[in-house]
């Protein structure tokens, strides 16, 4: 938060009891949120807000240490085809954050659908048995 602060022009002094990021930020899995946990509750200014410091982070503040991280969703026989189609609305609509928020492609990949043959290989521990490409 300090270096964060600082890069945007603000005099800043850390002062902690411990050392810094001593309490919680020691436990953080240390993953960008995307924003869609707020878009799924109706939250749009609190996702917006997230999907604005996320690309402010990943081409300003800490492109050296902020990077995109590939997910593969598979879609299989326990998830049902309406399942796989909310999947894939949400997936639209957080790019329609990043669209949104300015971030350019080339700093955040788009969402895309994968063949079984792309995913297995990105995944080969999945399951090959019914797989399938998005409904
Ligand atoms: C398991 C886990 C996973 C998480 N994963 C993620 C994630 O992937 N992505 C994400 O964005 N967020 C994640 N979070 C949430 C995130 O870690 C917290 O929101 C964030 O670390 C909070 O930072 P903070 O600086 O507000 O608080 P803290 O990191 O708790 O810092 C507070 C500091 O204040 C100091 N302090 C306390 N009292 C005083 C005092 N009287 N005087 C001086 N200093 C004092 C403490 O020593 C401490 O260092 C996760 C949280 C947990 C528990």
């Amino acid at each position: 938060m300090a270096l964060d602060a600082a890069t945007r022009g603000l005099t800043v002094v850390a002062v902690d009891a411990h050392d810094l990021a001593f309490g919680t930020s020691r436990w953080s899995s240390k993953l960008e949120h995307r924003g869609l946990r707020y878009l799924a509750n109706g939250q749009l200014r609190v996702a917006r807000e997230c999907a604005v410091e996320r690309g402010i982070l990943l081409t300003r503040t800490a492109p050296h240490s902020v990077h995109p991280l590939p997910m593969v969703l598979p879609l299989g026989p326990m998830v049902a085809p309406e399942q796989g189609a909310i999947g894939a609305v949400g997936l639209r609509l957080g790019d329609a954050l990043r669209v949104g928020a300015h971030t350019p492609r080339g700093a955040l990949p788009a969402p895309r659908r994968l063949s079984p043959a792309e995913a297995l290989e990105l995944a080969p521990e999945l399951h090959r048995q019914g797989l399938r490409p998005r409904d």
